[in-house]
C-alpha cells in the first residue's frame, strides 16, 4: 500500500499508514552510531546523491538450502532490471547503453572536467533507472554540452551502438541528442499538475503514442464489473497502446511485452521453487511463475493471497509490478524485487516483549480502568534485505506494506515489514560527527555512540509491540478517529512512544536480557529530548510549522516534559559557544514525567476528550521555533549529507561443489557504484534496444 523512504540521508522517520499499526518510530536523532563493525557504508557521493552499501546479517544462520533459495530469488530479481528502465521512459535503454559504450570504450582524455561531468551524468541515470530524477521526476540535464557529447561519440571508435532494427548509429545519435539536451522534450516522468493531460504530458512509457488520459480512464473503467467486490488491479501489468481498433493492452508476460526478461526470471523462480522452505512458499512461487507466464491479473490476486498466507519461512520476497506512483493516473505497476531474510535478533526481541505484554500493561502508569485485562502484543516484522532490484534499487524503501489490493487486504490481510539492515546502513552513514556536534558532555556522547543503535531498536520494538497494543477505550466512547479527529494520530504515536520511553529506563528490560544497563535508557532519553526539542526541525523549511504526526508527537512529548520539569531542572537548555543544547539532568524524574504524560494521553484517548487533545497538540506539538530551526540547519551543513541515498547491492555468488551442485553462498561487494552498474548491464540486460 505504501512504501516508506528516507528522503534525507539521515533518518527521515518512516511515515506508515495512518492507522499506524505498522510504522517505525525510530527517533531520528542523528544516527549517532559510529560504525562498530568496521564495515564502511559509504561508497560514492555525487550530485544530490550518495551511494551506500548494506550488510546482510543472518545469512550465516541459514541452511545451505535456504541460501540457495536466496540466491535464486536474487538472480530472478536482477533479471528484471531492464524493465524499470524501459517503463520509466521509452529511450532509457538506448540512452543507457549508448553512454555505457562511451564509458567503456572512449579513447580520449579521461582527466578533463567535462569527462567528470559525463561520469556524474551516467551515474545519476543509473541511480534513477533512467534520465529522470528518481524523486523529483524531472529530466536530469547534462552539465556538458551537445558538442562534447558528439566528440565523445566520435572518439569511441569500437562502440557497438545500441541501434534499433533498421537504424544507423548516426541516426540514433541524432535522435537521442535533443532527448538529452532539449529541456522541453520529455521534461518530467510523472506529471500531476492540474488541468493538463497527465498521460500525454508524463514522459513515462506506460502509455503509447496517441493515448490520452481520457482514453486510458475510459478503457480501464469499462473493465470494472458493477458490484464486483474482488476487482483485479486493472491495467497493472501492461502498456496501453493505440491499436487498429482503439486502445489495447500490451501485457507484460512470457511471449509478450518484456517477455525476454520475464523468461529469465521464470527460469530462476523454477529453481527457487525446487528449494522452497515449505509447501506454502512453493505454492506461492508456482503461482507467481504462472502469473509471469500468463499475465493474468486474477492469477496475480491469487499469488498475493498465497503470499499473505506464506508466513512460516525465514525467507520472503516481493517480486512483480507493484507500486503505481510512477503512473500519474495510478494504474501501472513498476517492476520491483526485494529479497528478505528474517531478522533473527529483532524477532527474538519482539517475541520477548510479546510474551511479557501483560506484565508491561499491568505495570504501566496509566489508570487502572484504562488497562487491558488481556493484552496481546502487536505482531511486527523486521527483515534484512539480501538483494533489491528494479524500482527498489538503488533508491530503496525502508518499510513496505503489501499487497495493494484493498479487498485482499481486508479479506486476507497484508504483510508489513521494516527493512532492518537498510535502516542500519543509514544510521552508520551519518557517522559519529553529528553526535559530537549535538551532545554536550563526553558522557552523553559516549553513551549515544555505545548504545544509540540498541536503544533505537528497543524503542521501536516496544512502540510497536506493546505501545500500540496497550490501553482500552471506555465503553460507549467512539474510535479515536471519531472522537479526537485530526489529533488522533499524533496522540496515538505519542502514546506508543511514551510506553517505550517509560520502559526503556526500567530494570525489567535488564531482567529480560534485552539490555545490559540503564545507560541504554539514558542514551535514549538524551536522544529523544534533543531530537524532539530541536534536531528534527532540520527537515522543515524556514517559516514552516510542524505538520507531520510523528514530528508533532515528538515535539509534544519533549516540550511538555521540558516545561513540566522546569521547577526541578529536569531538562536544561544550555548555550555553549553560541550553540544550543538540551541536557537531561535527572533521568529518573524524566521517566516520571513520561509516565504522567502517558497516563494523561491514555485518559484522553479512553474518554475521547477532544478539547484536551487539541490543547496538548496545539500548545506543544505544532509551532516550530524558527531560531532553533535555523541554528540546527546551519549546524548540519558541515556533514555534507546528501539529500538522497541509494544502495550498492551485495554480490551473491553461488559456491558449487565438484559436481556443480550448490554448496554455499558467498557475499562480496563491487568496488564502486559504476563497477556494479556496468556489471549489471553486462549480466542482466535481456531486453532489446527498443525496450521490448
Ligand atoms: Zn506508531
Amino acid at each position: 500500500m505504501k512504501k516508506y523512504t528516507y528522503i534525507w540521508a539521515i533518518a527521515l522517520v518512516t511515515i506508515f499508514s495512518s492507522s499506524c499499526k505498522n510504522e517505525s518510530t525510530k527517533t531520528d536523532a542523528p544516527a549517532e552510531t559510529a560504525d562498530t563493525t568496521g564495515f564502511d557504508v559509504k561508497v560514492d557521493r555525487f550530485a544530490d546523491l550518495q551511494v551506500l552499501r548494506y550488510e546482510v546479517p543472518g545469512l550465516d544462520k541459514l541452511t545451505p538450502k535456504q541460501k540457495e533459495l536466496v540466491y535464486y530469488l536474487s538472480e530472478a530479481a536482477l533479471c528484471g532490471r531492464d524493465i524499470i528502465y524501459a517503463s520509466n521512459f521509452r529511450h532509457n535503454i538506448q540512452i543507457r547503453r549508448t553512454l555505457e559504450q562511451i564509458y567503456e570504450k572512449y579513447d580520449g582524455d579521461r582527466t578533463t572536467d567535462n569527462w567528470s561531468k559525463f561520469e556524474v551524468y551516467l551515474k545519476r541515470i543509473w541511480f534513477s533507472n533512467g534520465i529522470h530524477h528518481h524523486y523529483s521526476e524531472k529530466k536530469i540535464m547534462p552539465e556538458f554540452d551537445e558538442a562534447y557529447f558528439r566528440s565523445l561519440v566520435e572518439h569511441t571508435p569500437n562502440a557497438t551502438w545500441p541501434v534499433m532494427e533498421g537504424e544507423q548509429g548516426t541516426d540514433m545519435i541524432n535522435k537521442l541528442v535533443p532527448v538529452l539536451f532539449d529541456p522541453n522534450i520529455a521534461a518530467k516522468k510523472v506529471v500531476k499538475d492540474k488541468g493538463v493531460d497527465l498521460v500525454v504530458e508524463s514522459a513515462n512509457n506506460y502509455y503509447g503514442e496517441g493515448i490520452t488520459q481520457a482514453m486510458a480512464d475510459k478503457h480501464y473503467k469499462a473493465m470494472v464489473k458493477p458490484g464486483d467486490t474482488t476487482p483485479v488491479e486493472y491495467g497493472l501489468n501492461s502498456r496501453l497502446v493505440m491499436g487498429a481498433n482503439g486502445p489495447e493492452d500490451l501485457v507484460y508476460k512470457s511471449g509478450g511485452l518484456y517477455g525476454k526478461a520475464l523468461d529469465k526470471m521464470i527460469y530462476w523462480l523454477e529453481k527457487a521453487k525446487g528449494v522452497a522452505e515449505n509447501e506454502k512458499q512453493a505454492e506461492h512461487l508456482g503461482m507467481l511463475i504462472n502469473y509471469f507466464q500468463t499475465g493474468d491479473l486474477h492469477q496475480w490476486d491469487k499469488t498475493n493471497i498465497a503470499w499473505v498466507n506464506s508466513t512460516e519461512g525465514d525467507i520472503d520476497f516481493i517480486l512483480g509490478f507493484i507500486e503505481v506512483y510512477g503512473d500519474a493516473i495510478s494504474y501501472k505497476g513498476a517492476y520491483e524485487g526485494v529479497i528478505e531474510i528474517k531478522d533473527f535478533d529483532a524477532s527474538e526481541r519482539m517475541k520477548v516483549m510479546s510474551e511479557n505484554a501483560q506484565w508491561f500493561e499491568d505495570n504501566s502508569p496509566i489508570m487502572a480502568e484504562h488497562k487491558k485485562a488481556n493484552v496481546v502484543g502487536v505482531s511486527y516484522k523486521v527483515v534484512n534485505v539480501a538483494q533489491e532490484a528494479g524500482d527498489a534499487a538503488p533508491s530503496t524503501p525502508i518499510g513496505v506494506n503489501l499487497p495493494n489490493s484493498n479487498w485482499i487486504r481486508s479479506t486476507h490481510g497484508s504483510k508489513s515489514v521494516s527493512l532492518g539492515n537498510i535502516v542500519q546502513a543509514y544510521d552508520n552513514a551519518a557517522g559519529s560527527g553529528s553526535t559530537d556536534e549535538f551532545y554536550l558532555t563526553d558522557e552523553a556522547k559516549e553513551r549515544r555512540k555505545k548504545y544509540g543503535t540498541l536503544s533505537g531498536k528497543l524503542h521501536t520494538a516496544m512502540h510497536e509491540v506493546i505501545g500500540h497494543a496497550s490501553g482500552k477505550i471506555n465503553p460507549g466512547v467512539g474510535t479515536p478517529k471519531e472522537t479526537l479527529k485530526n489529533y488522533g494520530n499524533t496522540l496515538e504515536e505519542a502514546r506508543a512512544d511514551l510506553v517505550a520511553l517509560y520502559y526503556i529506563y526500567d530494570q525489567k528490560l535488564i531482567d529480560l536480557g534485552l539490555m545490559e544497563s540503564l545507560d541504554v535508557g539514558k542514551a535514549e532519553y538524551d536522544g529523544y529530548i534533543m531530537n524532539g526539542m530541536m534536531l528534527q526541525l532540520r527537515r522543515l523549511e524556514e517559516g514552516e510549522n510542524i505538520e507531520e504526526d510523528h514530528m508533532r508527537n515528538r515535539q509534544l512529548v519533549a516540550a511538555w516534559c521540558y516545561e513540566r520539569g522546569k521547577a526541578n531542572n529536569v531538562i536544561e537548555r544550555k548555550t555553549v559557544d553560541g550553540k544550543t543544547y538540551f541536557v537531561v539532568n535527572d533521568y529518573a524524574k524524566l521517566r516520571v514525567l513520561f509516565g504522567d504524560l502517558l497516563r494523561e494521553i491514555q485518559r484522553i484517548k479512553s474518554e475521547g476528550d477532544y478539547k484536551a487533545a487539541e490543547a496538548l497538540v496545539e500548545t506543544y506539538g505544532v509551532k516550530a521555533d524558527q531560531d532553533l530551526l535555523k541554528e540546527v540547519k546551519k549546524r548540519y551543513e558541515k556533514f555534507d549529507l546528501a539529500p538522497y541515498s541509494g544502495f550498492l547491492q551485495p554480490t551473491l555468488t553461488a559456491v558449487l561443489d565438484a559436481e556443480g551442485k550448490f554448496k554455499d553462498l558467498s557475499v562480496s561487494y563491487d568496488a564502486t557504484f559504476a563497477e556494479q552498474m556496468m556489471r549489471f548491464s553486462r549480466s542482466y540486460s535481456f531486453l532489446g534496444n527498443d525496450g521490448n
